[in-house]
Formats: C-alpha cells, sequence, structure tokens
C-alpha cells in the first residue's frame, strides 16, 4: 500500500502524454540506463541559458492534505517569468500544463510579479530558437485541478495502466524496455 503521493510538475507532464509513464516514474520504475534521449534533454538543460538564474523549488500542501511540489528550471523574478526548457515541441500541449501547474503553486504559496500581477510562463525551445507564452487563465486552472485529481487517483492503485499503443515519444521514454523490450 502505497501512502499519499506527491504531485508534481513532471509527473503531470507524463500523465498527459501517457498515464503509464507518471505511474512507472512514481514507483521509481527507473531503468538502469537513462535513455540518450533523457540525456541530452538532461544535458540541453544543464547548459542553455546558463547565465539566468536557475532552479527554484516550491512546495505547497494543499487544504485537504495534497502534496504538491514543483521545480521550476529557471525565472526572472524581475519580469514575473518563469521558463521551462524543452528539447521539441513534440509533446507542447503536456509542456504547457507543466508550467501552469508552476503558475499556480507560485499564486498558492502568494507570490506576485512585481507590477502586483499573475507571473507568466515561457516554454523555451533552445535547439529550436524558439519560445511559447504560457498563461493560467481561470479555465485553464480549473482544468488543471481536474487533471491533477485525476493524476492522484491514478498514483493510489496498486497496479500499472496497460501501455500505450506505441508512439513516436515511446522511442524517447526511459521506460521503452519496461514496455516493449
Ligand atoms: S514506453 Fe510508451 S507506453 Fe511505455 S511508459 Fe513510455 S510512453 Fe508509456
Amino acid at each position: 500500500m502505497i501512502g499519499k503521493p506527491t504531485l508534481t510538475g513532471m509527473l503531470l507532464g507524463y500523465y498527459l502524454l501517457c498515464p503509464r509513464k507518471a505511474w512507472l516514474s512514481q514507483r521509481g520504475l527507473w531503468m538502469e540506463q537513462e535513455s540518450q534521449a533523457v540525456q541530452l534533454g538532461r544535458l540541453l538543460d544543464e547548459r542553455s541559458y546558463q547565465r539566468a538564474s536557475k532552479q527554484l523549488d516550491l512546495e505547497v500542501e494543499l487544504p485537504e492534505g495534497t502534496h504538491l511540489r514543483g521545480r521550476i528550471d529557471w525565472a526572472e523574478l524581475q519580469q514575473g517569468v518563469l521558463h521551462e526548457t524543452k528539447k521539441g515541441r513534440a509533446c507542447e500541449e503536456a509542456h504547457k500544463w507543466q508550467l501552469r501547474f508552476y503558475l499556480w503553486l507560485l499564486k498558492l504559496c502568494g507570490v506576485q510579479a512585481p507590477g502586483g500581477g499573475p507571473f507568466t510562463g515561457l516554454l523555451n525551445y533552445p535547439r529550436l530558437r524558439q519560445t511559447v507564452a504560457v498563461e493560467l487563465r481561470p479555465t485553464e486552472e480549473q482544468q488543471l485541478q481536474q487533471y491533477l485529481h485525476q493524476l492522484h487517483q491514478l498514483l493510489l492503485v496498486s497496479r500499472p495502466p496497460a501501455r500505450c499503443t506505441r508512439r513516436s515519444f515511446c522511442k524517447k521514454c526511459a521506460f521503452e524496455e519496461l514496455c516493449y523490450g
């Protein structure tokens, strides 16, 4: 029996791509060898924007006891902007929700941009030299909470969901061998 799971931005992004990936990640069932894609993503994250302020960690406990945690890639605090660095745009919807999750955590912590408004987000794709603006509007906040509820329910079950039909991102997933090996 697992205790109360901690919900993170990374798990939310995984859940939206593949619930099985979120479940396996939360149970710590990483394959010993990181896939090349995962290694590349980590390197890219470490080498990009080296002069910018680096990671911020946020933790929030909701009144009903749900524990939320987020590691923000980097932030321009004076501009009120949170950044998330990614390799490519194939999973952009999941990336947007991950960043919205971090915007929500900041809001829950009562942190506002210097002008008094909410923080905004920017997805950075350094390899593509592109950025995508992300906001957290009220309807998106409601949707985000629904996703988190679904993720929470998923993480409480004792068996992983079935593997999805093999998709392009399975090739870059650390669990590919476990699912299809
Ligand atoms: S390899 Fe594919 S099916 Fe398996 S966990 Fe990863 S994304 Fe999901």
